[in-house]
């Protein structure tokens, strides 16, 4: 029997299986890595395309299985199974990478697939349908979010294959999407903390503009928080100052939670309720008002006060954070 809790549906439709092999332009001399082969329907066509296949697979009955399968077999020295759960496993080099997973693991994987070095070619994978249009949205879609935003960062995402229920044994819930995901080359390099603190604030209104985010009182509190850190740091630096005395160090909004922006809850954005989060007013009020024109003098000089995140291409969210930095205002 399969087990539900690690996601195990397998493929049962061949003509699915060769339509993923095909899109996945998959050379003779590629190493490939699959995550999840289960029974090994889909390593089977994999091993006749490629030159090797090193098989991440988290349930110790499966790989049984699997090498059960291979063994004897002209592809048994060209297979490799490792097996552990591939968010903690070290991936080794491959040059493609195909996999049909549980989709509980989408975001992280996807996280790691993207922050591993040196860069794959690409990744063909089958993602729970909505979570696939998320990675694929464009500026205005309705799915466009900062999972979309995170993703498109560091890949370019295609749409390969819309995939029903019923091609799996047992059907997920779900319908599913396989999508190709090709790592940027050179990398798009920014600072990891920064730019998820400022997607963060820059989402948790998506559809609010800008302006009106940035008016927020605990964005700006937290901002010049940070900004006086900074300042701090560099007059320290400079041997002004020996001691700050303050040591509250660098605040990032939404510390709550360590998604990257890559799950499906916390990064799609959707909901508009209040966080809750306020400072108190009273003395802090003046300086609020000074450092928050700082702020929206940023906003007003690239012409984004009106605008919002639910429209921003990744090209103007790089922009405004460069602009935001190059005033001393930091994220993280
Ligand atoms: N690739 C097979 C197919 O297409 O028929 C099976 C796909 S099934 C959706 C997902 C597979 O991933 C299962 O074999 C499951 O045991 C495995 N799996 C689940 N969580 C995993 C993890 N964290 N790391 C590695 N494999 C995992």
């Amino acid at each position: 029997s399969f087990h539900k809790s690690k996601g195990q549906h397998i493929l049962k439709n061949p003509l699915l299986v060769d339509a993923i092999v095909q899109k996945s332009g998959i050379k003779p001399t590629d190493v490939i890595l699959e995550i999840g082969p289960g029974t090994g329907n889909l390593t089977k066509k994999l091993l006749e395309a490629g030159k090797k296949v090193i098989a991440v697979e988290i349930d110790p009955r499966m790989v049984l299985e699997l090498q059960r399968r291979f063994q004897g077999t002209p592809y048994s020295n060209r297979l490799t199974v490792i097996q552990g759960d591939v968010l903690k496993t070290e991936l080794p080099y491959f040059d493609i990478c195909v996999a049909n997973i549980p989709y509980q693991i989408s975001s992280p994987l996807t996280f790691k697939l993207l922050s591993h070095q040196p860069a794959f070619r690409c990744a063909i994978i089958m993602f729970q349908r909505e979570f696939a249009m998320r990675l694929v949205a464009q500026p205005g879609d309705k799915l466009y979010c900062r999972l979309t935003v995170n993703t498109q960062l560091h890949a370019r995402i295609f749409h390969l294959l819309k995939v029903g229920k019923n091609n799996f044994r047992p059907p997920p819930k779900v319908d599913s999407s396989v999508v190709r995901i090709e790592p940027r080359k050179p990398r798009i390099e920014v600072n990891t903390k920064e730019w998820d603190g400022f997607l963060r604030i820059c989402f948790n209104r998506k559809n609010k503009t800008l302006g009106a985010i940035f008016r927020q009182k605990n964005v700006i509190s937290l901002l010049e928080k940070n900004y006086k850190t900074v300042q701090a740091l560099k007059l320290s630096q400079a041997g002004v100052v020996k001691e700050t005395g303050s040591k509250t160090g660098f605040s990032s909004f939404g510390d709550f939670d360590d998604d990257q922006g890559m799950d499906m809850d916390g990064g799609s954005d959707d909901d508009d309720d209040d966080d809750g989060m306020e400072v108190e007013d009273g003395e802090a009020e003046e300086s609020q008002s000074e450092f928050k024109d700082k702020v929206l003098g940023v906003l007003k000089e690239g012409d984004f006060e009106e605008k919002r995140s639910s429209k921003l291409t990744l090209q103007e969210f790089l922009y405004l954070l460069s602009l935001f930095n190059k005033a001393g205002i930091h994220f993280s």
